[in-house]
């Protein structure tokens, strides 16, 4: 079984590596989870996951004739695979966006649960192929209506390409009870669940400070134990994994964004 989740937004530094990582942690506890840093422009799960020096990582499998195996990219990390990506400018323009849907799809054969940390815009095609070839988006998003309005945006253009959302994860929580009142409000607007409320915790910082996921850092923070309850709020469903790679393969990668 596999379903490949999207960890979007819309908007930059809401959450999403963070979250990323924190959701496949707690999902690990009862899946087989992977964890792609599918941001390609922008990748940063390496530095929250200790990876930064790593030789291959996704670019390599990005790039036509690189010569890497799929299995080159993924470290055994916290309990999960993880396939960071490279930061370097010139070896992101060699990429080419569309080898992402091979790389799922293999990824797909042997795994539960695959977690795709998305980019923050829809403004190029490698911005937009995490959510296209996604099942589901989980939405991270902060309190605010600009942040709200740009994940309606994602929303939308996730469900114009069929891809369905998880539920929404308010992050950096300063106020819960005003967040209450949000999540009502725009409930009526986003089509998954409300899957919980991380407040802005001292330990996210930390963690990311000492290049480690909150889980491996902090595992007993308020934030961590709200990231617990997100995940159990998840209900990962089952696909066969081999119609799953075979929908991936076929994705159709959009000309225009
Ligand atoms: P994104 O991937 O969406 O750009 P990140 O996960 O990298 O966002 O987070 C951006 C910054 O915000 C990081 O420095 C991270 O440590 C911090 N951050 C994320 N979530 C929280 C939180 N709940 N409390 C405090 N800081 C947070
Ligand atoms: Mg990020």
């Amino acid at each position: 079984m596999v379903e490949a989740f999207a960890v979007a937004s819309g908007k930059g530094g809401t959450g999403k590596t963070t979250s990323t990582l924190a959701l496949g942690m707690a999902l690990a506890d009862d899946y087989d989870v992977t964890v792609v840093d599918a941001d390609t422009g922008m990748a940063n799960l390496l530095f929250h996951a200790g990876l930064a020096d790593v030789d291959v990582t996704l670019h390599d499998l990005l790039i036509t004739d690189s010569g890497a195996d799929v299995s080159d990219a993924v470290y055994e990390r916290y309990g999960m695979r993880v396939v960071p990506c490279g930061t370097g400018l010139g070896d992101f323009r060699e990429a080419d966006p569309a080898r992402l849907r091979d790389v799922v799809a293999d990824l797909a054969a042997d795994t539960d649960v695959l977690l795709l940390d998305s980019p923050a815009t829809l403004a190029s095609r490698s911005a937009v192929l995490p959510v296209v070839l996604a099942d589901r988006a989980v939405l991270v998003v902060q309190p605010t209506i600009p942040a709200i309005s740009d994940a309606l945006k994602v929303q939308e253009y996730a469900t114009s390409y069929g891809t369905g959302v998880a539920g929404t994860l308010y992050n950096k929580v300063q106020d819960p009870e005003a967040v209450e009142r949000v999540a009502e409000q725009s409930g009526k607007y986003f089509e998954g669940a409300t899957l919980g409320s991380i407040p802005d915790d001292d330990a996210v910082r930390s963690a990311r400070r000492a290049g480690e996921p909150l889980f491996a850092h902090a595992p007993d923070s308020d934030a961590a134990a709200a990231y617990r309850r997100a995940a159990d709020a998840i209900d990962v469903r089952e696909a066969d994994a081999e119609s799953v790679a075979d929908r991936f393969r076929s994705a159709v990668v959009p000309e225009q964004p």
